[in-house]
């Protein structure tokens, strides 16, 4: 193995968890075993018939070329107008960027602002990729943590006293993976004011899971007073379109970082896909309770599975109010044994759920949080039952 050989850049990067865990459920399954995987976070509905036949109309039409870097200007103005319907916010098209998914989105800006030294404070538990992609483009997370005490968020006093004088950028997603925590209007003001009054700091506020939001309308934090220069909100078609597929995600920012972000991109992969594009114009122009089927059901199984999870001893959780995950604390069981296992971290746990169980969720570790573990509830209800039974009766085996 020439191990030694890869940069140190990307031996320091670590695989992406939720990726892994995806796999090892997949490995377990083609062996022949019953697995049901909880562990990727994916919408488990189709892209809905009109946004695939806007795609299909699109190839028609001979949108089969390279777009232009940052993504059709058609679809841009898309964008923008979505953001003036849905968040109140005045966006141009030289202020978008659309790219390969929200991930690329959130490297792209990484790769665009921070230099070595820069301090990046992520909210922790946090999405996996933040640390990692911070890393890469040479910045140096910050996990700043709010427990479920707190239901996972950070308080603006917090945010405050964590900030230096390197801290270049602070990255979050509300409504939150993996806890499903969003935060309130009154809570993102109070960061906005602490935010605003530092020079030379920006915030990405991830709004992936803007769609699936039981509490109604998803408050944006460029809506408060100084943020618009400093707020680059980052959005995309995979979780609330279930287009995780299609690769598609952008950004609107101040103009000169969106600009900064097109300029890697146009190194990088050039732009997104080209019918896709025009496929995401024409969801974005429809009205958004068009979807709205599936958060309705997201939040049927999120009582469920709440219900259940209550039901197994030693088990804690919070009620998200969005996204579709549970993030569970489980430190109760660190140091309990069948026999011939013990678990002695969520790392075990995890192991323990995928190997006794079949049943694959992923390590609170890789987001951050030690004494927890991620399940996703995007799938259906009679799996959520059986995954659910499969656990208490594994874990009760541990004592
Ligand atoms: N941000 C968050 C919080 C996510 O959960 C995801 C899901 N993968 C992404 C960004 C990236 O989404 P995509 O690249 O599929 O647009
Ligand atoms: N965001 C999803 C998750 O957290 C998809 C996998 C990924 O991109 O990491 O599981």
């Amino acid at each position: 193995m020439s191990k030694h050989l890869l940069s140190r850049k990307l031996q320091n990067m670590s695989e992406s968890a939720t990726i892994k865990m995806a796999q090892k459920a997949r490995d377990l399954k083609a062996q022949g075993h019953d697995v049901i995987s909880l562990s990727l976070g994916e919408p488990d509905f189709d892209t809905p018939d009109y946004i695939k036949e806007a795609a299909k109309a699109a190839l028609d039409a001979g949108y089969t070329k390279y777009t232009p870097v940052p993504g059709l200007m058609e679809l841009r103005q898309a964008i923008c107008n979505k953001l003036q319907r849905d968040n109140g916010l005045a966006y141009e098209p030289s202020q978008i960027v659309v790219s390969n998914g929200a991930k690329q989105c959130i490297a792209n800006i990484c790769l665009s602002l921070l230099d070595e030294g820069d301090e990046v404070i992520i909210f922790t538990p946090y999405w996996v990729s933040y640390f990692e992609i911070v890393k890469f483009a040479g910045g140096t997370p910050k996990a700043l943590y709010a427990g479920i005490d707190k239901d996972y968020k950070v308080t603006a006093a917090q945010l405050q006293e964590a900030l230096t004088d390197k801290t270049k950028l602070i990255i979050f997603s509300s409504p939150c993976n993996p806890t499903g925590s969003v935060y309130s209007a009154a809570e993102l003001e109070s960061l906005a004011a602490v935010i605003s009054k530092k020079e030379d700091l920006f915030v990405v506020a991830d709004e992936i899971y803007e769609y699936i939001n039981f509490q109604g309308k998803n408050p944006s934090l460029a809506q408060y007073p100084g943020m618009m220069d400093k707020t680059i909100t980052v959005n995309g078609m995979s979780k609330g379109y279930a287009m995780t597929g299609w690769r598609l995600g952008y950004m609107a920012a101040p103009q000169w970082i969106a600009g900064a972000c097109a300029k890697v991109q146009g190194q990088f992969t050039s732009g997104a896909n080209a019918f896709g594009q025009m496929a995401a114009k024409l969801a974005l122009e429809t009205e958004p309770e068009k979807q709205s089927y599936m958060r309705d059901k997201y939040q049927e199984r999120k009582a469920l599975v709440k219900s259940l999870l209550d039901d197994i001893p030693g088990i804690k959780s919070n009620d998200p109010k969005g996204a579709f995950y549970f993030f569970p604390e489980i430190s109760d069981y660190f140091g309990k044994s069948n026999g011939t296992k013990t678990i002695n971290n969520a790392d075990d746990f995890v192991e323990v759920l995928l190997m006794d169980a079949h049943v694959g969720t992923v390590t609170g570790r890789a987001f951050g949080d030690p004494n927890s573990f991620r399940l996703s509830y995007a799938t259906s209800e009679n799996k959520l039952r059986e995954a659910m039974a499969r656990i208490k009766r594994v874990l009760a085996e541990y004592v």
